[in-house]
């Protein structure tokens, strides 16, 4: 049986190439991972994410628990079979959207309870039970449940919560157990304090993961001050293991992102950018809905291979937008996730090559040229 295993193949910089070996497929990276809340990519077949190029993706356990909940995806074979999706799957751990959408939150030492956001109905999850239903999801790369603070928080705020954050880091490792093919990954936080990203980072080694996510990040903070901590941050962990980047980004957040040494992230960028008429180009962001668009033949990106650019111009685009048919959904969002795809293998060949810098001077060149001239 294959084992998780990173191999780092090279180094440009700080940016990195390898691959995450797991019993489901490699995860080639730097890996961005399309995000499937409620067991869908929302407006993408299974196949089609695939063939965006997406090794793995994520699902939300926050909204997984309440519907269809996981003892019922458990009895479905669990989630890559609920889902038709046999690649790795990582979940996060619900502790950020017990935060950002649940109603009623009570947070102690032990966990957090909860009112549903979708009937009400009342729920706890702490280190223990969010192990538990990720394990019943199926999850390949689970994530330690943690708390982070809106930012902006004092340090003192921001202390107490990573302390608590790294107790409960301890509890999801008790509690994740042997699981030979399965990855736990630890998350650090510590806000944009760096003596507190340092500690944070000693206790996660000290217990020991096989991956280490940034926390905490992503947040409302900026792209500033999220690259300022990303100046130093990924310095406090092991080379030899993978870095996630949690809720990131746009194309040029990933990118900064990479060059700062991380190997995986995640978005609803693409997908919700895709139904609500808002493309990425290599010549920036598009916005379909402009009666620009209207009586131009052009696809959205010339040099697009995507079954969107192949075969349908900006102007049907436009229509299908405005009169609100469903295709428009899947084809921008089938067009986003190619793109986002697209940077990702672009930016492992230009590593592999040693030429990160001149591949991330032509990103920013052509994005500063803005979209083409209109018809
Ligand atoms: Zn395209």
């Amino acid at each position: 049986m294959t084992r998780f295993s990173f191999d780092l193949h090279n180094t440009d910089g700080k940016a990195r190439t390898g691959v995450i070996h797991t019993p489901r497929g490699d995860i080639r990276t730097p890996a961005f991972m399309p995000v499937g809340t409620a067991a869908t990519v929302k407006a993408m077949m299974p196949e089609s994410v695939a063939a965006t190029g997406a090794d793995i993706l994520l699902g939300n356990t926050y909204h997984l628990m309440l519907r269809p909940t996981a003892e019922r995806v458990d009895r479905m074979g669990g989630l890559h079979k609920f889902m038709n999706w046999d690649k790795p799957i990582l979940t996060d751990s619900g502790g950020f959207q017990v935060m950002s959408l649940a109603d009623l939150r009570k947070l102690t030492e032990d966990g957090v309870t909860f009112k549903s956001h979708v009937d009400g109905s009342k729920h706890f999850l702490s280190p223990e039970r969010s192990m538990e239903i990720q394990k019943l999801l199926g999850s390949d790369i689970v994530m330690c449940f943690d708390e982070c603070p809106a930012l902006p928080a004092d340090e003192q705020t921001v202390a107490e919560s990573m302390r608590l954050s790294m107790r409960w880091a301890q509890r999801s490792r008790d509690a994740f157990g042997d699981r030979p093919g399965h990855a736990l990954f630890g998350i650090m936080q510590g806000g944009v304090t760096p003596h507190l990203r340092e500690e944070s980072a000693k206790a996660l080694v000290d217990i020991g993961f096989e991956g280490y996510a940034i926390g905490g990040l992503a947040v409302g903070e900026g792209q500033e001050a999220m690259f300022g901590v990303l100046e130093y941050a990924p310095d406090f962990l092991p080379t030899d293991k993978p870095r996630y980047l949690m809720g990131v980004g746009k194309p040029d957040d990933i990118v900064g992102a990479v060059k700062r040494g991380v190997d995986m992230m995640d978005c609803v960028l693409p997908s919700r950018s895709g139904r609500t008429g808002q493309a990425w180009t290599h010549r920036g962001q598009v916005n379909i809905k402009n009666a620009r668009h209207q009586d131009d033949p052009r696809p959205l990106d010339e040099n697009c291979t995507c079954p969107c650019c192949r075969n349908y111009s900006r102007a049907y685009l436009h229509h299908v937008f405005r009169a609100k048919e469903m295709i428009s959904g899947m084809l921008l969002t089938w067009h986003n996730l190619h793109y986002y795809q697209e940077i990702m293998a672009g930016m492992r060949g230009a590593i592999a090559k040693g030429e990160f810098a001149a591949w991330e001077a032509d990103f920013h060149a052509k994005r500063a040229m803005g979209d083409i001239e209109p018809v």
